[in-house]
């Protein structure tokens, strides 16, 4: 007989433990089941070495639009108010206040820069504060060291700077939705699932060769949700770019977080420094941006399930043959794509991103780091032959899926305030939104996640 659920949740990153934390807390959800392949959680791009650990705040990112950094604003403050939460060793593991500015190098940039500033972002952070050469120098020696004299730089530097091991986050979540439901909550860790098929209220997952029933599914699988919604007939017209990002690492030379201006609406920030959470000698460099054709960075076995997600059709064709020709884009990927050319690559690197940020650096101070870096699953809109800028939620009878690249991670727990709200009302569930009012959403200030609560 299949074990029966109420609701199944596919994937243990963080937008799939945050959910289960949600509906475990905050709803009478009787039976939930959350299925994970590997043998842990986050193991992919939640994962602390995959991603760039930065609480996003849309006020360095400045390929953001205005209310792309509302948005993001709030969804950070959520995930703060979660944090305040918990008790200080918990907190302390997980996250760490750190300096963070959004650096400009050259007129044209420094133009970019005070274009962004004036034109809404002070209004939004009070705390961003516009910074020249003395002033990065005390915050940031090695960003001014050795750089030529005749090269203008400045500064936007935030008062909000925080850094999140995400994987903490994630394992914190899971142990938070056990101790909700006195540990009630189902969880099967080393289980695949292959397949998802039958209509809204009675959906069979099949994992490891064993079939699961579940009346709500949602997948929360990374670059492989969108796999699955097409496996479900859903989103003929949506494919996905997956992004690769690798890191580099050199000894400690930046005390905060250190982005670079990037051009508005590319889906994917320009390389920055940034310190480790979990590793407080090193400075990471990255992430960089390589297309591959892999769901999974490094597993070549899921090409062939690449292939399957992406539709070779003519308005799938034409879109991509849009957003690769785009000026921006294109420059960007053919110097991404000489970054991984043995021999000259890390030169190149060093040359085109990390002198820019800390002009000292030597070709034997920074180092590829294999082990580091993620895919960013990019929906590719095809009525606007675009990427989408962030993440990419597919919402359809009695399933969702969510489809997360940057800053995927920063939004987890208003992607589970959403989604929570969605299930309930469709299954009929209480949703104890006052808690989540009184605990997760100021509802005076957080006027966008209170709309996507409302207009589900
Ligand atoms: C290079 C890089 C840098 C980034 N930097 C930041 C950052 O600084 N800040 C930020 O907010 N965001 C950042 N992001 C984005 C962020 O890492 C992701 O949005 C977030 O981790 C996504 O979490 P997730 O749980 O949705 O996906 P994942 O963490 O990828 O988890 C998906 C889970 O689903 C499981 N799964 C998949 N298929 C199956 C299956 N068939 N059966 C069972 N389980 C399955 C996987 O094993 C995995 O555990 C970055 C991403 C990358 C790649």
């Amino acid at each position: 007989m299949p074990e029966s659920y109420d609701i199944i949740i596919v994937g243990g990153g963080i937008t799939g433990a945050s959910l289960l934390y949600m509906l475990s807390k905050y709803t009478d959800a009787k039976k939930v089941l959350l299925l994970e392949k590997f043998n842990s959680f986050a193991a992919l791009n939640s994962n602390s070495n995959n991603n760039a650990q930065t609480l996003h705040f849309g006020d360095i990112e400045t390929n953001y639009s205005i209310e792309k950094s509302r948005e993001t604003k709030e969804e950070a403050e959520i995930v703060l108010r979660y944090l305040g939460m918990l008790p200080k060793s918990e907190y302390d593991s997980i996250t760490k206040k750190c300096g963070k500015m959004v650096l400009g190098v050259g007129d044209t940039e420094i133009q970019k820069l005070d274009k962004i500033y004036d034109s809404g972002l002070k209004h939004i952070f009070p705390g961003l504060k516009r910074i020249g050469p003395n002033e990065i120098a005390k915050l940031e020696p090695n960003v001014m060291k050795k750089r030529p004299m005749d090269e203008s730089v400045q500064a936007l530097k935030s008062d909000n700077g925080q850094m999140v091991n995400f994987r903490n986050l994630t394992n914190s979540f899971v142990k938070r939705a056990k101790l909700a439901r006195n540990g009630r909550v189902s969880i099967k860790l080393n289980t695949k699932v292959t397949s998802v098929k039958g209509s809204p209220g009675e959906f069979e997952i099949t994992a490891n060769g064993k079939a699961y029933h579940a009346k709500f599914v949602v997948f929360c699988s990374g670059s492989y949700s969108l796999y699955f919604a097409k496996m479900m007939g859903y989103e003929k017209n949506l494919s996905v770019l997956c992004v690769g990002g690798n890191f580099y690492t050199a000894p400690k030379v930046l005390n905060g977080k250190v982005y670079r201006v990037q051009e508005g609406g590319i889906p994917f920030a320009a390389v920055h420094g940034d310190p480790d959470i979990t590793n407080s000698r090193i400075t990471r460099f990255g992430p960089t941006v390589t297309i591959y054709p892999e769901l999974e960075k490094g597993n070549s076995s899921t090409i062939s399930d690449y292939i399957r997600t992406f539709d070779f059709d003519l308005a799938t064709t034409s879109s991509l043959f849009n957003i690769m020709t785009s000026r921006d884009i294109r420059s960007i990927l053919w110097k991404n794509l000489l970054y991984d050319l043995p021999g000259i690559g890390t030169s190149m690197f060093l040359k085109n991103e990390v002198s820019k940020i800390v002009p000292s650096l030597t070709l034997n101070d920074i180092k590829l780091a294999p082990y580091m870096g993620g895919v960013r699953p990019q929906i590719i809109d095809e009525n606007k032959k675009a990427l989408v800028l962030g993440e990419s939620k597919i919402k359809k009878d009695w399933s969702i899926f969510n489809i997360t690249p940057s800053p995927g991670a920063t939004s987890c727990l208003a992607s589970a305030i959403e989604d929570t709200s969605y299930i309930c009302d469709q299954m009929g569930i209480t949703f104890d939104i006052k808690g989540v009012e009184r605990n997760l959403v100021n509802k005076e200030t957080m006027q966008i996640t209170m709309r996507k609560l409302k207009n589900w």
